[in-house]
């Protein structure tokens, strides 16, 4: 039987452009799984349960694997991590082979060719973590990383060495340890709590967890990193949210890269989310075929607006090992985002960063605006190309001068 497909599903009008059919909110469908009782289907632990692990299962329900992705599906849980929700799966397209969902999930054999210039801990996590699972890289916060597991897992993930233990990392957060540094340090105000993901925690230990940080008085600000809402928007449940919401100021990071990410029910997930007053942003990766194009990017910042999700990050892919293949350059992404600011309201337009290979940080990559700037003035060019002077004024003294459009466009 042919996976349900969500085109086959939720077809935009045939007048529709591609652009419109991108922001189209379609469900995942039932795909393989019509047969599945709703109590089911609508169940995060039965869905977690059935997740796709192994190479003769994927291949089963998905006959038109490539060579390629056959290689990379028989090292799972060796040397690769492999798991799809149901769920998720149903998103997959099985007769493109660059589907960009596919592209995000399923293994390659080219993620065990490693180039010169990448590493297995392309942000040195490792380095700057004074206790197992808590890395302190900024001044005023900390990432808190919760477990090592996560409901489907990203062909180009950061922590690629430590999900699901395929490469035997042997991950062991001791929560007592990682506790009791950021009570002795109180200059934290921050703490970010992400793994793997910490929406696979049960209610009641995250519960615990939240309450335990909550209770530390130069903890002003809780944040949870997650990809729970789109491989599993079942997680999402009333009863999550509100025990979420008893710990605000709490904000949810998610992460998605494509608009066909954003079915109804990642919609709803996150409907309710924003509806217990969480405060939701996203960050996304920026993936050569998957979208690595203005239109999409576009299509899904769009997206997520509606969905009351403000776009915060587009990463540049780090350095991980076996990622290349997925690696769009940095020129694309300088021009998405040319053509993401101005073009589209602004909350629209996240942060393109880099974040600095070995541990240096987020560094932010913006496409150049100020064309040069000296003791006098500025000169500063818009999205449509045209250029601008802006007086400079010494710190505190009114300038005076109106800003003034010097001359038009062909500088640029
Ligand atoms: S959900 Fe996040 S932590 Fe998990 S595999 Fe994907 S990128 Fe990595």
């Amino acid at each position: 039987m042919q996976a349900d497909h969500p085109s086959a599903h939720g077809e935009a009008p045939p007048s529709a452009t591609p652009f419109q059919s991108l922001k189209a909110f379609r469900s995942a469908g039932r795909g393989f799984w019509h047969d599945v009782a709703d109590t089911d289907w609508n169940d995060w632990r039965w869905q977690m349960k059935h997740r796709i692990t192994h190479a003769d299962q994927l291949l089963r329900l998905m006959p038109t694997l490539t060579p390629e992705e056959f290689a990379g599906a028989k090292l799972a849980n060796t040397k690769l991590a492999l798991g799809i929700t149901p769920y998720f799966f149903n998103l997959v397209d099985p007769a493109d082979e660059h589907c960009p969902i596919r592209q995000q999930v399923i293994p390659r054999i080219e993620e065990t060719h490693t180039a010169a210039w990448e590493m297995s801990d392309p942000c040195g996590e490792d380095s700057h973590s004074p206790v197992a699972g808590l890395v302190h890289r900024y001044p005023d916060r900390v990432l808190f990383l919760v477990t090592d597991r996560c409901a489907s897992y990203c062909r180009y993930c950061t922590r690629s060495r430590l999900v699901s233990n395929a490469t035997g990392y042997d991950f062991h957060p001791e929560f007592d340890k990682q506790i009791a540094y950021i009570a002795a340090h109180p200059e934290i105000r921050d703490v970010l709590l992400s793994g793997g993901d910490p929406l696979l925690l049960s209610d009641e230990k995250l519960e615990n967890l939240l309450s335990r940080l909550r209770a530390i008085p130069h903890v002003e600000f809780l944040r949870i990193g997650t990809r729970i809402p789109i491989f599993l928007p079942q997680r999402i449940t009333p009863e999550l949210c509100a025990m979420l919401k008893k710990f605000h100021p709490l904000f949810v990071s998610v992460h998605t890269n494509h608009p066909r990410e954003l079915t109804t029910e990642v919609r709803d997930a996150l409907a309710r989310l924003a509806d217990a007053g969480i405060p939701l942003g996203n960050q996304s990766v920026l993936l050569k075929h998957v979208n690595d194009d203005a239109d999409v990017m576009k299509a899904l910042m769009q997206k997520l607006l509606m969905c009351r999700v403000k776009p915060y990050y587009i990463y540049q892919c780090d350095l991980i090992a076996g990622s290349a293949h997925l690696r769009a350059s940095v020129a694309k992404g300088l021009a998405i985002m040319e053509k993401l600011r101005g073009h589209t309201t602004g909350y629209a337009v996240p942060t393109y960063v880099i974040d600095a290979p070995g541990g240096g940080g987020k560094v932010p990559i913006n496409p150049e605006y100020v064309l040069c700037r000296n003791a006098g003035r500025v000169l500063i060019r818009n999205f449509e190309g045209k250029i601008f002077e802006y007086p400079e004024t010494a710190d505190g003294q009114p300038c005076g001068q109106p800003p003034k459009e010097i001359y038009e466009p062909e500088l640029v």
